[in-house]
């Protein structure tokens, strides 16, 4: 999956849609999600998290506060939310080294607040609000760490 872009009218459909994404990633990845507040980052990573099989939907709160959350109910999830962190960071003096230490999945709110230097492949993904309840997605695979839909139709198949 190159790149994709769709329209969800509702959080459940936004949540679909990540835990379809979460079923298909190939790790390690390092999901930087950009929007502004409100623009469904952390509604899609319950989506995320719950197709990676790391943790339930409504398990997965925002970490805002706390800057990270682990979800580890079989695979590992780690949730980021750098909107809070202010100026001259970097992973080591906020503790986050471990976050980039195995090769998992990492999903990052408002990744633009920190240089993050790491070889993993990156999925970037756009949130925009278009309307109270509709939301346009963007997703940009330029890794290719999202499997194809159907692997046995796809291109995945062998020649
Ligand atoms: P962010 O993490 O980007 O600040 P949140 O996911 O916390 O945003 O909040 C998004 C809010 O918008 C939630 O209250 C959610 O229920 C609501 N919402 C309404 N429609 C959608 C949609 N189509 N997709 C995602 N969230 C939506
Ligand atoms: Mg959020």
């Amino acid at each position: 999956m190159a790149s994709r872009e769709l329209v969800t009218n509702s959080s459940e459909e936004t949540i679909q849609f990540g835990r379809e994404l979460g079923s298909r990633l190939k790790p390690p990845v390092l999901i930087l999600l950009s929007g502004e507040l409100g623009a469904g980052k952390t509604t899609l990573t319950k989506g995320i998290v719950s197709g990676v099989g790391a943790a339930r939907e409504d398990e997965v709160t925002s970490p805002t506060f706390t800057l990270v959350h682990k979800y580890e109910q079989g695979a590992r999830v780690y949730h980021v939310d750098l909107y809070r962190i202010g100026d001259f960071h970097d992973l080591e003096t906020l503790g986050l080294e471990d976050v980039l230490a195995e090769p998992g999945v990492v999903i990052v709110e408002w990744p633009d607040k920190l240089t993050l230097r790491t070889d993993w492949p990156i999925l970037r993904i756009q949130l925009e609000h278009v309307a109270e309840d509709t939301r346009k997605i963007t997703v940009r695979d330029e890794s290719g760490v999202v499997n194809s839909r159907d692997r046995a139709t796809s291109e995945d198949r062998a020649p």
